[in-house]
């Protein structure tokens, strides 16, 4: 390891995923001498498993309103200076073909593979070096340099960028360990917890609506501030789905959930007359998927024709309707979780460089930040603005 030893870097960045890739590779293409660690034996795993295997790499609206954080402007001037166009030059440069699916979401033709392939390339360009699987084991900060013991030996640079990011999929390598050095360095932390995760029915909802694993609603979903009108899907452990996916980021563990089962249709109209002899089931059915529209209508005492359920109740349903209100019993873990909320508090970092304010050199991007983006690319863009930010530092 002397060789290792003593070789200088102008900056470690630790984690090889999509943020510390590109972080790695720009900085080295601007000349800087860069050292990528990362202790996992497969490189980018998370890309690879993103999007069903196609990575949905950015979404061409990504914008501010698209991100959670305890400071919602501070991804602003990231995500300004390096934008999905910038991206998605960046793909088309290295040849891979790429398609919008819907709202804005563009996923690769072929694989995931390609980002990564397109990532390596980009640090080989800028000669990067790796050490890789190779674990971390201590931080400290001597003088005005970072020293970085690992299991393949020591290394020591001016500048040092974690990109470790959130704790979502243990099994491929995340770990709390960007958390733990900036608490090291005296930054806060915000309290991490899983997001775009399924959600749990608690037992009396799960002995009703269990059975129906697999139907989906076209519904809207709301909660504490966040609306989404998307699919929403029933399976044999709560609902998930786009639109429960994205609300449970805005889910706080204590506010139900209000569902629109029927947005854009007006209720009270369509059962204005309220002579149909239908059963009010056989009548949702005509809008909601038939089983769904039975167990709901048997929980809400509703098994029966219009007239027979009288005017009052019949309100009572329709007000139902549009805002079903369930409140889950938990989220389905880190295991099941696309993202983690919360992480390293944005008020010690700078919004245009990611530098820790108070530690010169210490740099933090990547989802490791506590910036959370929608379902639908804004992660990745999140990724690669906030990395090329802090290259462009370093
Ligand atoms: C199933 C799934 C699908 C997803 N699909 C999409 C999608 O289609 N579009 C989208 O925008 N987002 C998607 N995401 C979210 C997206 O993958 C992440 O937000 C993004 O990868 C974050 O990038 P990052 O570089 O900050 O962290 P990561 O990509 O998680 O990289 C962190 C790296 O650090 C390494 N590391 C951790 N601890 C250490 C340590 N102590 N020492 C050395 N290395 C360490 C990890 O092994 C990992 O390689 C998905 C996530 C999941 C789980």
């Amino acid at each position: 390891m002397s060789s290792a030893q003593s070789r200088p870097f102008d900056a470690i960045v630790i984690g090889a995923g999509a943020a510390g890739m590109m972080c790695a590779g720009v900085a080295g293409q601007r000349g800087r001498r860069v050292l990528l660690i990362e202790h996992h034996p497969a490189i980018g795993e998370k890309i690879r498993i993103s999007g069903g295997g196609r990575c949905n790499f950015t979404n061409i609206n990504a914008g501010p309103a698209n991100y959670l954080s305890q400071n919602p402007d501070f991804c602003r001037s990231a995500l300004a200076r390096y934008t999905p166009r910038d991206f998605v030059a960046l793909v088309e440069r290295h040849g891979i073909a790429w398609h919008e699916k819907k709202l804005g979401q563009l996923f690769c033709d072929d694989s995931s593979l390609g980002i990564i392939g397109m990532l390596k390339a980009e640090c080989a360009r800028g000669g990067v070096t790796w050490w890789h699987p190779c674990a971390v084991e201590r931080v400290a900060r001597e003088g005005d340099a970072f020293t970085v013991d690992t299991s393949r030996g020591r290394a020591r640079a001016r500048s040092l960028v974690v990109a470790t990011g959130g704790l979502t999929v243990p099994k491929i390598g995340a770990t709390p360990f960007g958390y733990r050095i900036a608490e090291q360095f005296g930054l806060q932390v915000v309290a991490p917890r899983p997001a775009l995760v399924p959600l749990a029915f608690p037992p009396d909802l799960l002995s009703r609506y269990g059975d129906l694993s697999g139907v989906s609603v076209d519904a809207a979903v709301s909660c504490n501030g966040g609306r989404f009108r998307e699919n929403l899907l029933f399976t044999h452990r709560g609902l998930s789905g786009p639109a429960i996916l994205q609300v449970s980021s805005y889910w706080d563990g204590r506010t139900p959930l209000s569902i629109d089962l029927l947005p854009g249709v007006d209720v009270r109209a369509w059962w204005a007359t309220g002579t149909s002899r239908a059963r009010l089931d056989h009548l949702l059915a005509t809008r909601l998927p038939r089983r769904f529209a039975q167990a709901w209508c048997e929980a809400h005492d509703a098994l029966r024709s219009l007239p027979e359920i009288g005017a009052a109740a019949r309100d009572a349903l329709a007000r139902a309707l549009a805002d079903w209100r369930v409140m889950p019993s938990g989220t389905l873990g880190y295991a099941k979780a696309e993202v983690t909320l919360g992480g390293v508090d944005t008020r010690g970092l700078s919004s245009q460089t990611m530098a820790a304010r108070d530690v010169p050199g210490l740099f933090f991007v990547g989802e490791v930040v506590d910036v959370t983006g929608w379902l639908g690319g804004y992660n990745f863009q999140w990724a690669w603005a906030s990395a090329h930010a802090a290259a462009r530092a370093l």
